[in-house]
């Protein structure tokens, strides 16, 4: 394997669904939910084939996705984008990361991360190079702690990735928070890669996408997917939002990565993301019962649960239990109890921070949801 690749171990979300299968234990690990996407954003899929939408689309996205998704971001944030020359569909929100870190970032560029982070992130910064630099978010609320922040953006910063809603805290950036990143991204001519694949699971605040505050859109890639909110995630369809001098860069990587997403399932993709304001309501309000079945449960079977308001990730410390460190936790929960959860260790550039956090997720239906509470609450 390629040097750059080389700490990189199977992913976690891999080993762990490997071990729910072979043990039989329920999965509350990978986070894709056990139910389906809905019925009317399927048949589009279906009739798209039908019709005979089969071959390449566009690069950039078929337009008919572009205007839908601009539409949507109009909607959500109130900013105006040129879905032609703004919008780049990509396959999965993993890839539009992955083409942002190439397209945009050169060999010894700073990046800065605030772990616990999404795997790819650190994953596709080496690929392209960059040096990472990261600020631990702490529990028990995961607050940006500025000072460090601004103590290490330098002449050599290139630029900020944030993710909000947050996996796997559940963390949503404040509105305070976004602002002093903001202004010091302006201070600093830095730009800002903003990953939002859970902008439609905020539970208790309003999601803010970064670029909609003053002075950031000319300085944010703002990128998002269908499949968390129309439980689609192995559609693989999602986007990035940037204006032109970066789309340009983010375009560039994207071509010669995987030239264009496919035409059936984006078609269905246009259809989805013209669904009415009350599938957003129905998939909130659906996901708060499912969240608050799972966290009365891990409270109840001991453990110590940080408040999550976005996202379907709870994270818990499981240091009451008596183990370790989350690895540990982790495979006596798989053995001995029959449950599967991600330990975090992995998300943190140095795996001691994340020894007591372990992540679980609610998108699954509420039978599961139960059992698996059933089993912790007997078995731990
Ligand atoms: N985003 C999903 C999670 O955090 C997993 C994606 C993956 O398996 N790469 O669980």
């Amino acid at each position: 394997v390629a040097k750059r690749l080389e700490k990189f171990k199977t992913t976690i979300f891999t080993q762990m669904s490997m071990l729910a299968i072979k043990f039989g234990a329920i999965n509350l690990g990978q986070g894709f939910p056990n139910f389906d996407g809905p019925e009317f954003v399927k048949e589009a899929a279906i009739q798209a084939i039908k019709d005979g939408k089969n071959q390449y689309a566009r690069g950039s996205g078929t337009p008919d996705l572009n205007s839908a998704i601009a539409a949507r971001f109009k909607k959500d944030s109130g900013l105006d984008v040129d879905p032609d020359k703004e919008v780049t569909v990509t396959s999965g929100c993993t890839e539009a990361i992955a083409a942002t870190m190439l397209g945009l970032i050169n060999p010894g560029d700073e990046v800065i991360v605030f772990a616990p982070f999404y795997d790819s992130y650190e994953a596709t910064m080496s690929m392209a190079g960059a040096k990472i630099k990261c600020i631990t978010l702490r529990p028990p609320d995961f607050a940006v702690p500025l000072d460090e922040l601004k103590s290490v953006v330098t002449k050599n910063t290139r630029a900020i990735m944030i993710n909000t809603p947050h996996n796997p805290t559940g963390k949503m950036f404040t509105r305070a928070e976004l602002e002093q990143i903001a202004s010091l991204c302006i201070e600093n001519d830095v730009l800002v890669f903003a990953d939002e694949v859970y902008d439609k699971l905020a539970f208790e605040t309003e999601h803010i996408s970064i670029a909609s505050l003053p002075g950031m859109y000319e300085r944010t890639v703002t990128m998002n997917s269908l499949g968390k909110t129309f439980s689609l995630t192995g559609w693989k369809i999602g986007w990035a939002i940037a204006p032109p001098h970066l789309t340009w860069g983010l375009r560039q990587a994207h071509s010669f990565l995987t030239f264009s997403t496919s035409t059936p399932m984006q078609s269905a993709a246009a259809v989805a993301l013209r669904a009415p304001e009350t599938y957003y309501d129905e998939l909130r309000s659906d996901y708060s019962a499912k969240k608050a079945i799972l966290v009365e449960g891990l409270k109840a079977a001991g453990f110590i649960v940080y408040p999550s308001s976005g996202t379907y990730f709870v994270m818990v410390d499981h240091t009451p239990f008596g183990c370790e460190n989350d690895v540990v936790f982790c495979e006596y929960l798989i053995k001995e109890v029959g449950v599967v959860a991600i330990p975090t260790s992995v998300f943190y550039l140095n795996p001691e921070e994340g020894k007591n956090l372990v992540r679980f997720t609610f998108c699954k239906d509420e039978d599961t949801l139960r059992a698996a509470v059933e089993r912790m609450k007997e078995r731990l």
